[in-house]
């Protein structure tokens, strides 16, 4: 047997309606809690106000710290860093509520926060910071995913764009293993008002995640058993979540697809599709899980050969036929991906996205980041750049 690490959440609590453990929960982890949000619809439909009575009545006190509608940036980040310092006790924890966006700021924040000695986030960003660590454990965090995509609540990373008007914009990683949530909460419930081309491209990024950290070169036997179940929940139900956003089985078959992929992908690693969607995303402003839906057929694709047999299991869960050989299994699945995206009303070229071909060498060149380093054989600039060419 291999030697392996795995990083998971200490807790996970799952369950349809369960959001009414969240005051006990939190107190699992301190007495004072900043809230992060990352829907407009929670202060509306009275989320916001619920999960402030569910603390006080657990006897933890809340602050809305923020609410964040887009990917955060490191201004987000330092921002709020700052408002935490001020309010911080010896108890405090971290709350985010909402999608990758929200969740990858909680976690940020949390590790800012915490760590006196970084003056912006940046500075221990992978790749572009000053390369500082983390001296201390970030506050706990509790992580609420409503949007079943991103699997950010069971990560260790948080993902942060360069401020709008950097003349080198970029996206990168701040990386730590403590940065993985203490506590996590999967109330399928909440899903339920995700709209529909939301959850079509957030499902595709859990969708991608699972495939792409199932043929990592980092697999290992307990990622890759999660993987295959978490393609066999997702695959058959994404429709279904889209079409009708109350379908129960299906929000909760996605919202538990999506905490696996976070799962997979933090102790696996992704490959070419998550290499380039940073770039298509820096580039374009491409949401992430779109950028994803579109790379999928290529990135399957361009591993068929080296991961013949788990490509070959996916395009039976796609064609729904127990019954193909390895070979015809593994020959079709780039293309029932594409049929999938079009279903669901994702674009199949990149042109549609904006890309031009005077703008694929920095596509190339930005899609050089961690991700890439999982995918199981090297794509090299060439090759990545006549694949880019063959989805104008
Ligand atoms: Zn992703």
């Amino acid at each position: 047997m291999m030697n392996y690490d795995l990083l998971v959440p200490a807790r996970t609590v799952f369950g349809w309606g369960r959001l009414d453990e969240l005051g006990a929960l939190a107190r699992t982890q301190g007495t004072k809690a900043f809230v992060i949000s990352g829907s407009r619809q929670f202060a509306v439909n009275g989320t916001l106000r619920r999960i402030d009575e569910l603390l006080a009545a657990a006897g933890v006190e809340s602050v809305q710290v923020g609410s964040i509608h887009h990917e955060p940036c490191i201004d987000d980040v330092d921002e709020m860093t700052i408002s935490i310092r001020r309010q911080l006790t010896a108890e405090s924890l971290v709350i985010g509520i909402g999608g990758g966006a929200a969740l990858d700021l909680a976690k940020a924040v949390s590790a800012t926060a915490a760590n006196p000695h970084l003056d912006s986030v940046k500075d221990a960003l992978e790749g572009v910071g000053k390369g500082l660590t983390l001296e201390q454990p970030p506050l706990p965090v509790l992580a609420v995913p409503t949007t079943s995509g991103t699997g950010s609540e069971a990560t260790k990373n948080a993902v942060i764009s360069s401020s709008p008007g950097d003349d080198q914009p970029f996206k990168k990683s701040l990386r730590a293993d403590l940065m993985v949530p203490k506590a996590v909460l999967i109330d399928p419930e909440l899903s339920v008002s995700v709209p529909a081309d939301v959850t079509a491209r957030t499902g595709m990024d859990a969708i991608t995640q699972l495939i792409e950290s199932w043929i990592s070169c980092r697999a290992k036997p307990v990622t890759s058993a999660l993987a295959r179940h978490g393609l066999e929940l997702a695959i058959p139900m994404i429709e279904r979540a889209v079409e009708d956003g109350s379908d129960r089985e299906a929000r909760e078959a996605m919202a538990h697809a999506a905490y696996l992929s976070g799962i997979c992908l933090a102790n696996a690693g992704l490959g070419m599709a998550h290499g380039v969607a940073p770039a298509l995303g820096i580039l374009l402003g491409v949401p992430h899980g779109l950028a994803c839906a579109v790379m999928l057929p290529a990135a399957i694709a361009a591993n068929c050969q080296v991961r013949k047999t788990e490509i070959a299991k996916v395009g039976r869960l796609f064609s729904g036929d127990r019954d193909l050989s390895d070979t015809e299994a593994a020959a079709g699945c780039a293309d029932l991906v594409r049929a999938l995206n079009e279903r669901l009303g994702l674009p199949s070229g990149l042109s549609v996205l904006g890309l031009t071909a005077a703008l694929i060498p920095a596509v190339v060149k930005g899609s050089r980041g961690n991700s890439m380093n999982g995918n199981p054989r090297p794509i090299e600039n060439d090759e990545l750049t006549a694949i880019l060419e063959s989805m104008l």
